[in-house]
């Protein structure tokens, strides 16, 4: 069983290709944000007609990097490139795959929200594996969720809108989002707006003790939330800022420790994602795997 797996996110376009569960293939381009949706899609068109017509793609899976309506299967828009507003995204990704050779082929194709899918890869190949439910935050340019259940399944709530977790309001007169509420957690943790508040880049904030001390307090509380609404067996953190490692987990650890009711028994068991920046690429593998119900895959969950 072969798995085209594709990431969309606001700066990049990864792509994948699974033999089973071995990655065969990968490549990452740098998006092009003034050529917008129809750019993206030429750059993933030429990458899946190259490697379509040497091996047959059976499946896809694609995390996105902004709301999808998942039941219809549709993106619901992004915020950081143009034209992508109620686009069919995974019909015309069966119909761009559907080269001659592999006609024959009835193609599977389902999509989720990148933070929905980093989730997943996270919860089957990464460091959530073994530890459901699963509540996993994406901590990059935005600041994404995503929730797997004790059965493996992602949570979506009733209207794919679920474990967005990036405009909890932590400051109600806090300076105003993109989202056009206040003092949301991403605009006050992610690292657009950091660099925007600071002037200086979030690698280069995380190793500024004195800032992480302050920058974890904001930072807990949106994980507070978390902990106090779904006791998840563990927290895993992806995205670029995640990668700071101790210099920010040993920290955050300690407040959130501070700020989680003092009678709440709930587990506090934080780590880094494992996948790094290939979260997304084997959670779409897995959304795949799920979504045709293989039962190789759907085993690893028992
Ligand atoms: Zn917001």
């Amino acid at each position: 069983m072969n798995t085209l797996a594709v990431d969309i996110g606001g700066t990049k376009l990864a792509v994948a290709l699974f033999e089973g569960e071995r990655m065969a293939r990968r490549e990452v381009r740098p998006t092009d944000r003034e050529a917008g949706r129809d750019g993206t899609l030429r750059q993933l068109e030429e990458i899946t007609h190259v490697w379509a017509r040497e091996t047959p793609i059976h499946r896809c899976g694609i995390g996105f990097g902004g709301p999808v309506d998942f039941t219809r299967q549709r993106v619901a828009l992004s915020t950081h490139v143009g034209g992508w507003q109620d686009f069919a995204l995974p019909e015309h990704v069966r119909r761009m795959v559907n080269v001659p050779v592999v006609m024959d082929v009835v193609m599977d194709v389902v999509m989720d929200n990148d933070a929905n899918v980093g989730a997943l890869g996270e919860a089957v190949y990464g460091a959530g594996r073994g530890a459901l439910p699963l509540f996993y935050m994406t901590l990059s340019t935005g600041i994404g969720g995503g929730i797997i259940l004790a059965d493996g399944q992602v949570y979506r709530g009733a209207d794919s809108w679920a474990a967005e977790i990036g405009h909890l309001t932590i400051r109600p007169d806090g300076p105003e989002c993109l989202c056009g509420a206040r003092g949301c957690l991403e605009r006050l943790c992610c690292g657009l707006w950091l660099e925007r508040d600071y002037g200086r880049s979030p690698r280069e904030l995380m190793q500024d003790p004195a800032f992480v001390e302050r920058y974890v307090v904001d930072l807990a509380q949106g994980l507070k939330c978390a902990v106090m609404l779904l006791n998840p067996a563990r927290i895993v953190i992806g995205g670029g800022i995640a990668n700071a490692g101790d210099a920010l987990f040993v920290p955050l650890r300690k407040e959130l420790r501070r700020q989680v009711t003092a009678w709440s028994r709930a587990r506090l068991d934080v780590v880094p994602a494992q996948l790094g920046d290939d979260s997304v690429l084997w959670g779409a593998l897995a959304l795949a795997a799920l979504s045709g119900r293989d039962p190789a895959q759907s085993s690893r969950f028992s």
